[in-house]
């Protein structure tokens, strides 16, 4: 039996529970998967009782992704590029750090046709996630990031911080109607990674910036809670290829598995019997 859990604040809204919960399943792995509300400094505290419990692993959401670092033993090499883990496996009392969120997203959108390399990518939002997709698409060839974002300096951060390690054009542009047409008007790829169109949060009040992208553009909302925002249903409309982000919290969770269990799984034949399942 493998024991694993989630943690964050919040993590009621986690989906984790029910996608690991259907993986693990599928393999036919006893399991026991909790949800842990665990606060902003709260982490020593967890982790104690994690070993204590015989914790295998732990999946982790805001805001710990950064603060787990000096607890861990080793990071894989995508958790030091971004600076940022979000699984924990625990072995021998000694906690080991990867990443999956990037390339769990870069393997739904290759799976769409889509990808990073050679594309310019326009990221609606600065938190965490746009982060580590910008190194992410930087590592994998984009042309260029362009980020917009409510607050400017936060995207400027998210440039320079791309900027210090790859040799990228990188731009920040207004989060306001006639800043999102004007990051709009180049894109190849646009991404919206606020949580503007989630159930229970405040929506795009005017989406007529997706008339300002090219027709080839594809389309990607990292939300999966509605399966189709308003964001994805405009683009659709408008003729433009689009993905929710399903496949990416899909795709991170299985990346996760391969580490709790040390074993490779085949990702795209669970994938599908996973995404049918969760339908
Ligand atoms: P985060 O660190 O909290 O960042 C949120 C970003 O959205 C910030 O840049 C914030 O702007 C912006 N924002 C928040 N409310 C807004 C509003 N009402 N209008 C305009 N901008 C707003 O969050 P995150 O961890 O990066 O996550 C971003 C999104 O990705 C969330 O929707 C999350 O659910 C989704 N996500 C999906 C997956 C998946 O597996 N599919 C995984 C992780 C995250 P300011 O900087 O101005 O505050």
């Amino acid at each position: 039996m493998i024991r694993l859990a989630i943690i964050g604040d919040p993590v009621e809204h986690s989906f984790s529970p029910i996608v690991h919960g259907a993986a693990l399943s599928e393999m036919g792995i006893e399991y026991e998967y909790e949800k842990i509300r665990v606060s902003k400094g709260g982490l020593g505290e967890y982790i104690k009782h994690a070993i204590e419990t015989k914790t295998d692993g732990f999946s982790i959401t805001m805001p710990h992704k950064v603060d787990i670092i000096p607890y861990l033993e080793e990071t894989d090499s995508e958790a030091k590029a971004f600076s940022a883990v979000n699984t924990v496996c625990i072995r021998d009392g000694k906690l080991y750090g990867y990443n999956t969120d990037a390339m769990g997203f870069e393997l739904s959108l290759n799976d769409c046709g889509s990808g990073f390399k050679g594309n310019n990518v326009v990221f609606l939002g600065a938190g965490g996630v746009v982060r580590t997709l910008a190194l992410k698409a930087a590592m994998s060839g984009a042309k260029k990031i362009v980020v917009i974002n409510r607050s400017k300096e936060k995207a400027e951060e998210v440039c320079n911080i791309v900027k210090s390690k790859f040799d990228i054009e990188t731009e920040t542009g207004e989060f306001s109607d006639e800043g999102l047409c004007l990051g709009c008007e180049s894109a190849d790829l646009l991404i919206n990674a606020t949580p503007q169109g989630m159930s229970g949060c405040p929506q795009y009040k005017n989406l007529d910036f997706i008339d300002c992208l090219p027709k080839s553009a594809f389309v990607a909302d990292l939300i999966y809670n509605p399966p189709m925002t308003e964001f994805l249903k405009k683009a659709a409309a408008a003729g433009h290829d689009t993905l929710n982000g399903m496949g990416m919290l899909i795709y991170q969770a299985l990346a996760a598995e391969e580490h709790f269990l040390n074993i490779k799984i085949d990702m795209k034949k669970l994938y599908d019997k996973i995404r049918d399942k969760i339908k």
